[in-house]
């Protein structure tokens, strides 16, 4: 005879986990989406002014490292990349580049 406690056990526990695996591969497919993952981000730092315009519109991901007056990526991932996008075409010298 079969243990119907069990069986409905067994089928809770697999409804649960295939909730939690679709919610983490909708928020990964997303997060992926959004090329903030695959993507790096170079400064040439030869061209870089030290102007700080990259820190004041993308804070996350670009600082200004007040010894050598250049800007550095201190987290490619740290904002979405249409902000991303923003710094680089503000920076008035164009030394911010995707790195494929
Ligand atoms: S905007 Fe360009 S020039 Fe200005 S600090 Fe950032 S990388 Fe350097």
């Amino acid at each position: 005879m079969k243990d119907l406690r069990t069986d409905t056990l067994v089928n809770t526990e697999m409804k649960v986990y295939f909730f939690m695996r679709s919610l983490l591969r909708y928020f990964l497919g997303k997060h992926h989406k959004e090329g903030t993952m695959a993507r790096n981000i170079i400064i040439d730092e030869e061209e870089c002014i030290g102007c700080g315009t990259c820190e004041e519109i993308c804070p996350e991901v670009f600082t200004l490292n007040e010894k050598t007056d250049k800007a550095e990526v201190t987290d490619p991932q740290g904002a979405p990349e249409d902000q991303i996008e923003e710094a680089i075409e503000a920076c008035p010298v164009e030394c911010i580049h995707w790195e494929e």
